[in-house]
């Protein structure tokens, strides 16, 4: 073997020991190379440049009502992300994001499909679940090692260049990360998470259930942004509400501490 492929090699080992942190909540090991603060300080970037086209909703009971479940949501988790959302005025656009940090939007357009709090909870609490498991970075982390980034930059030694190859790939990627479809682990993982905070916080964890029932009624009937970007079926409504009950368990106002 090549001593350089050797080298690549021993680093690429090194590194997947060091960042194999298992998701929060669900225990699930992952590959991770970027760092927590790499990703936080892109979504913080991204953040501006992907609300900028849309009117931000201040005041009025729906923002009051998107800024209260984000609250709530939000103190059900321990870690220190600056969390923020924001209501924006697109009410031909049903969708909703979390960037990794945890910034958020809520698109106007969405509160027809989710008709009540609790059915906004129920999708802030899945986008949220997505940036607490960090998915983004997972995939970022795929993405550059198919591509030898990493390698190229490891070896390079050169740490300005370094850190802005990594930053260019990851910020294209990141500003797709708001529009790019999840794998079906990460779909799922999201909505696991996004239960355990709505039954913390006190929400009806089975309006998740019938929002994906409604969904899955409305599929076909035309564009709905995050629905395209989150497969809808009957099947996801069934896995959802099997597994209120034992989350009920551990985390409700009644599990045993
Ligand atoms: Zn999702």
């Amino acid at each position: 073997m090549h001593p350089r492929s050797l080298l690549t090699l021993t680093l690429a080992s090194l590194l997947f020991l060091l960042s194999c942190a298992p998701v929060p909540y669900t225990g699930r090991s992952r590959l991770l190379i970027t760092s927590e603060q790499e990703e936080l300080a892109l979504g913080l970037k991204a953040y501006p440049q992907l609300i900028k086209e849309y009117k931000v909703i201040e005041s009025g009971a729906e923002a009051t009502m998107v800024h209260r479940i984000l609250k709530r949501l939000a103190a059900q988790d321990s870690r220190q992300y600056s969390w923020e959302v924001k209501l924006l005025d697109a009410p031909k656009i049903a969708n909703a994001w979390a960037l990794p940090g945890g910034k958020m939007a809520v698109y106007t357009g969405l509160l027809a499909m989710t008709q009540n709090e609790n059915g906004l909870a129920a999708v802030m609490g899945h986008e949220m679940g997505h940036a607490i498991a960090r998915h983004s970075g997972e995939r970022l982390s795929q993405e550059m090692v198919a591509k030898g980034i990493l390698v190229g930059a490891q070896l390079s030694l050169d740490e300005s260049q370094y850190q802005g190859e990594i930053m260019a790939a990851l910020g294209v990627a990141y500003k797709l990360g708001a529009a790019l479809p999840y794998s079906r682990a990460h779909e799922y993982e999201a909505d696991e998470i996004g239960l355990i905070l709505m039954v913390k916080a006190g929400y009806d964890p089975y309006e998740s259930v019938r929002l994906w029932d409604r969904m899955a009624a409305r599929a076909g009937s035309g564009t709905i942004e995050f629905f395209s970007t989150h497969p809808s079926s009957t099947n996801r409504a069934r896995r959802l509400e099997s597994l209120i009950p034992g989350i009920q368990a551990k985390y409700g106002p009644k599990a045993s501490k």
